[in-house]
């Protein structure tokens, strides 16, 4: 109980005061204080005992009542109490007029009835004067406790009940004693004493309605001496006329008779003597004295409580009209969560009424998806701090959306506990809908509406994260085979529209689950989760490969594209992101090498090469590196053990891997963009080391360099070579350039003119590892050859192999019957040689004779020295 409640509290000494007036037992006097005490302390249920007057030592302290107060509602319980009397070893606190109370119900003995349930609290408060002590309340589970200050508060109703209770208790003697006689005159004394105790005012007036009789209390109110109060009419403090009230009696009605007498006049005008206005809650009796019958008014000055009631009202209408003006919903919550109070936006927001929204009604206005995470958080964050802030959707019946940013607060009650809260939800939907298209911009690749890259990585990072639980996660790399040719022939807009179509078949291939990005250019990653096998995937790459395979028209012209694909599959949480793209990539590049429109699987071998893929770039890259440089086997003529040739052949050591086979590095520069920076040094360096090698030597040598596949279609690297032959003041006639067969078969014509080119330019062409391919003989009639080198797998066993030494023996009449030079490769033991030489096969080469050297054992070897710049590093002097 605290200051506001005062009000309950002038209220329940009121109540008290008017029982002074209309006679009341003993009995209904303790119930009635029960009552009032239990109303104001919030107790649920408690009991009165009555200390009777006795003579004796031991006072009886008997149970006279036990209610229960329960939902505003007062039940006398069955009288279940243990005890029936207040032990003796509280009687003596009660009696000097002091309140026990207990949160620990350390007293050792307190009635608790059978059936109730457990009392955590109590207090006894006696009901007590300076002469006595008339009854003890005991209340039971007081709500917020009992201590001193409330102890102290509750000192005028305790003296207005005992005071009762004396009277009660002085008239029930005086009856015994002369029970014919019931008169005010007996005892006027007393009777004054009692109305000056009273907190309400009481004037008695004549049958003149002049007034005889005015407490303390009625004199205070009116503001004069209570003497110069009596004799004057009660029109001038309480007029005749006043506003007649809505149901209530007006006072021109006379109070006195017995309808009116039960009756209680609320907020009737009353005038102090300075005829300032005050409202009084009235009640009339009736004494008799003699002949004469008293004619009392019972005053309550309820000013302040209507005063009180006129701020909260306005307070109330000041909230109503803030919340409905401001542009935010507002909700009010209890305690149960329940609405008590929706504003005009919220209803506008919900699309509902104020009492629809009340109760449980305003869950409705949560949007479903969000309602269960929003209430969960809401719990949370107000228990733990009082406040919420976040941002959730709204809903209306119809399914209009509208986003909103909530701002939550508890509200507390005196007791400090929580009694609900208040929230505001003010409409956010422009801001996020602006925020959405910057985020979109953050987030998509703007020409196909595709995730881009950054934000792909990212669903692949939460997808590794639930590979175990969810199943395999897997992610392709696709990339559109010759798009650069597409683009460059047919211009931007084109590829532009060309890309948009991909993106849109791909996304209609896939299910709504799996999340496809274009990274950038062609390229185009997806990510497949919750992979169960392995057939899924190549199911899911089967009809990616398909969807592109019809034509996809551009200004009505049929484009036909093929892609290629490599797959990656995470099979564990440990695989990151980066490692699974760069697995993806390996098995793109793999799927390309393969012929391109196919799809292939990572698989750890491919790492190997991955790697080298990336050492191989760093050394083409850093110029002045010397990771490549150039080694020459010596070919010999066998007769004569003179060198007559060398072949330049190219070296790549890097410190970070083992020595890798030039064809197959030769293999990976092709496939960068870099192979003609890296035919131009080889060109440079082998021009620049041989240059003074040529014609110093006797007999005079040729020096012969490989041309791949690749390098061979390039024409400008023929008009290069050419050209800085020249320079190195070479003659083409010393150069021999060595083909392979499956260069020349790709495309028989292109490769004959090109051949016809270098032919008259002065070089000589050499068919190297003849015999492996599948060419005819007869075709190569029409190359302008010079020479064929025998591979080495044939010459290898031709002296104890029959099949190929007659192999060896058909190539040597055929290269004899179209007018070749023919030389044999890997020839490393004695009895090849000594059969070559029998079969009219001078020219070898081999480990029998030489490995590949570095230029100057070369120069030893020819006994030439060096020149005096021959250091040439990649990438320095080209280009
Ligand atoms: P190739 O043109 O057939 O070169 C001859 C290869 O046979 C060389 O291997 C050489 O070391 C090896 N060889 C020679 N005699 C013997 C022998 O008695 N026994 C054995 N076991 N091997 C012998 P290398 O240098 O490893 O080159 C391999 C291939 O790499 C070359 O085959 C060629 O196709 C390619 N290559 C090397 N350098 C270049 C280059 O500068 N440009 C191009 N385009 N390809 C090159
Ligand atoms: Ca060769
Ligand atoms: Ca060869």
């Amino acid at each position: 109980m605290t200051r506001r409640t005062d009000t309950g509290l002038r209220h329940a000494i009121s109540v008290i005061e008017r029982m002074l007036l209309t006679d009341p037992t003993i009995d209904t006097i303790l119930m009635r204080c029960l009552h009032q005490l239990m109303a104001l302390l919030g107790s649920h249920f408690g009991y009165v005992y009555q200390c009777r007057n006795s003579e004796s030592e031991s006072v009886p302290w008997e149970l006279t009542g036990c209610y229960q107060f329960d939902s505003g509602v007062f039940r006398e319980l069955a009288n279940t109490c243990t005890s029936h009397h207040i032990p003796p070893a509280m009687q003596a606190k009660l009696i000097s007029g002091r309140c026990i109370f207990d949160d620990g119900l350390e007293t050792p003995l307190h009635p608790v009835p059978h059936e109730h349930p457990d009392i955590f609290n109590y207090c006894c408060i006696p009901l007590v004067d300076a002469r006595r002590i008339y009854a003890v309340v005991y209340l039971c589970n007081v709500a917020g406790g009992f201590d001193e200050a409330l102890e102290n508060r509750l000192r005028p109703f305790i003296a207005a009940a005992s005071c009762l209770l004396r009277a009660a208790e002085k008239k029930n003697r005086f009856q015994q004693a002369t029970p014919s006689a019931c008169d005010i005159a007996a005892y006027p004394e007393l009777f004054l004493d009692l109305l000056d105790t009273m907190f309400n005012g009481v004037l008695v007036v004549n049958e003149a309605d002049t007034i005889t009789l005015c407490n303390h209390a009625a004199a205070s109110m009116l503001g004069l001496p209570r003497r110069e109060v009596i004799g004057l009419p009660r029109s001038r403090f309480l007029p005749k006329g006043a506003p007649r009230l809505q149901h209530r009696l007006d006072l021109n009605d006379n109070p006195w008779t017995a309808a009116a007498r039960k009756t209680v006049w609320r907020g009737v005008p009353a005038l102090t003597a300075a005829g300032k206005k005050f409202l009084v809650d009235l009640s009339a009796f009736e004494l008799n004295e003699g002949e004469q019958v008293l004619r009392g008014l019972v005053m309550d000055d309820i000013s302040e409580r209507m005063q009180s009631a006129a701020d909260y009202h306005a307070t109330l209408q000041r909230f109503q009209v803030l919340t409905n003006l401001a542009p935010v919903a507002i909700v009010q919550l209890n305690r149960e969560w329940e609405c008590t109070y929706a504003n005009d936006t919220w209803c506008e927001y919900c699309q509902m009424t104020p009492d629809e929204a009340h109760h449980i009604g305003w869950l409705r206005g949560l949007h479903t998806g969000d309602a269960e995470n929003f209430l969960d958080t809401l719990r949370t964050e107000t228990a733990v701090s009082g406040k919420y802030e976040g941002e959730l959707r709204l809903q209306s019946p119809l399914g209009r959306v509208t986003w909103v940013k909530a701002n939550a607060c508890s509200l507390y009650n005196e007791e400090g506990e929580t009694s609900g809260m208040i929230m505001t939800l003010s409409d956010i939907t422009d801001r996020l809908s602006n925020e959405r298209r910057l985020q979109d911009i953050a987030e998509k690749d703007q020409l196909t509406g595709l995730i881009n890259r950054a934000f792909f990585n990212d669903r692949v990072e939460i997808a590794l994260k639930g590979v175990r639980r969810f199943g395999y996660v897997a992610l392709m790399f696709l990339d559109l085979d010759e798009f650069k040719h597409i683009n460059d022939t047919l211009g931007h807009d084109a590829g532009d529209q060309l890309l948009r179509e991909v993106a849109n078949r791909l996304r209609d291939t896939l299910r709504q689950v799996d999340t496809i990005a274009r990274i950038g250019g062609d390229e185009f990653t997806v990510l497949l989760t919750n992979v169960q096998n392995v057939r899924g995937i190549t199911a899911t790459a089967d009809k990616l490969i398909a969807a592109l395979a019809s034509p996809v028209d551009i200004d009505k012209r049929p484009i036909y594209l093929t892609c290629s694909i490599g797959i990656a599959v995470a099979e564990s949480e440990n695989t990151d992101t980066k490692q699974l793209l760069k697995q993806a990539d390996v098995a793109l590049y793999k799927a390309k090498e393969a012929g391109k429109n196919q799809y292939k699987f990572y698989t750890p071998e491919l790492d190997k090469n991955a790697n080298l893929h990336i050492l191989l770039r760093q050394s083409l890259k850093e110029t002045g590196r010397r990771d490549f440089r150039v080694v020459y086997q010596p070919q010999v003529d066998a007769s004569c053990q003179k060198i007559v040739g060398l072949e330049a052949l190219a070296r790549w050591s890097h410190p970070d891997t083992e020595t890798i086979d030039p064809q197959v590095f030769i293999k990976m520069i092709e496939e960068t963009a870099l192979i003609n920076d890296f035919s131009e040094w080889l060109f440079e360096e082998v021009f620049s080391t041989v240059s003074h090698w040529l014609g110093a030597s006797d007999p005079e040598i040729s020096v012969s360099l490989n041309l791949s596949a690749k390098q061979f279609r390039n024409k400008e690297l023929a008009s290069f070579i050419h050209h800085r032959c020249r320079a190195h003041g070479i003659n083409p006639r010393k150069i021999v350039l060595e083909v392979t067969e499956t260069a020349l078969i790709d495309d028989p014509e292109i490769a004959a003119n090109t051949l016809k080119m270098l032919r008259r330019m002065g070089f000589s062409i050499s068919l190297d590892d003849f015999g492996t391919g599948y060419s005819s003989l007869l075709y190569l009639r029409d190359m302008p050859l010079q020479c064929v080198k025998i591979d080495r797998s044939f010459i290898r066993r031709v002296s104890h192999d029959d099949e190929d030494a007659k192999i060896v023996s058909a190539i040597l009449a055929l290269a004899d019957a179209l007018e070749l030079n023919v030389i044999a490769e890997g020839v490393d033991n004695a009895d090849d040689k000594s059969w070559l030489l029998d079969h009219g096969c001078p020219i070898q080469q081999g480990f029998l004779f030489h490995k590949p050297l570095e230029a100057r054992e070369v120069e030893n070897l020819l006994h030439l020295s060096p020149p005096k710049d021959n250091v040439v590093s990649f990438g320095g002097r080209v280009g």
